[in-house]
């Protein structure tokens, strides 16, 4: 079993609402009270890491090391095995423009490069989440989760974010953006690394 919390407060090392939402619900019923990163004035730190892991401890340790917290973060992605891994801890800079993030161009560039090495079907791929709970001592404890699925084209559905629309899972026949969010949520990557968090601390 994983250390415990330690105390009754978690620092998660996310500035999106909707992580810390989603992170709070999981821990107020353990008496664990969540704050997020911006609610503590913190800066984002550089994702200077090549993998998810690497990503998602650079940010828990800056966070538990900033505040003398636990601090929980995450890393994600989709790797795609015909592009060697691809774009994998660049999952959302392929989106990035002058304007904003756009997906579209993202899943388009993602299409574009399986034509272009002329990659054949099915493009296997797996979205990632890596979350890492950081003590102030300097150790960690790392969850990593997968689903594992298929690139499709063209894109399908509206629902979801980010390369949803792209990205079928084994065992279904439709998109993750094309899922509702309960049904994603049951099978996602962050659901599976979410099980072995919470197995790991209160298991
Ligand atoms: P980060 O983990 O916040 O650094 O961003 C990871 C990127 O991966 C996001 O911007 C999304 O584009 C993508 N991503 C992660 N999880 C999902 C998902 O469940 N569906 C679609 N895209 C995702």
């Amino acid at each position: 079993m994983t250390r415990g919390i330690g105390g009754d407060t978690l620092l998660v090392a996310t500035h999106n609402r909707g992580k810390l939402e989603e992170i709070a619900a999981l821990f107020e019923p353990r008496g664990v009270a969540v704050i997020g990163a911006a609610d503590r004035g913190l800066p984002e730190p550089e994702e200077t890491g090549t993998t998810f892991v690497e990503n998602a401890r650079i940010k828990a340790h800056a966070a538990a090391q900033a505040t003398g917290l636990p601090a929980l973060a995450d890393d994600s992605g989709i790797e795609i095995d015909a592009l060697d891994g691809a774009p994998g801890v660049y999952t959302a800079d392929w989106a990035e423009t002058p304007s904003g993030r756009d997906f579209e161009k993202a899943m388009r560039r993602a299409h574009d490069e399986l034509v272009a090495r002329g990659a054949p079907e099915p493009w296997t791929a797996r979205f990632c989440c890596t979350l890492v709970l950081a003590w102030p001592d300097g150790t960690d404890a790392v969850f990593p989760g997968v689903m594992e699925g298929r690139v499709v084209w063209p894109m399908r559905g509206d629902q979801g974010h980010g390369y949803d629309p792209i990205f079928e899972p084994v065992g279904h026949d439709v998109t993750f953006g094309e899922m509702d969010r309960w049904a994603k949520n049951r099978i996602s990557h962050r659901a599976d690394a979410f099980a072995k968090l919470e197995a790991g601390l209160f298991g």
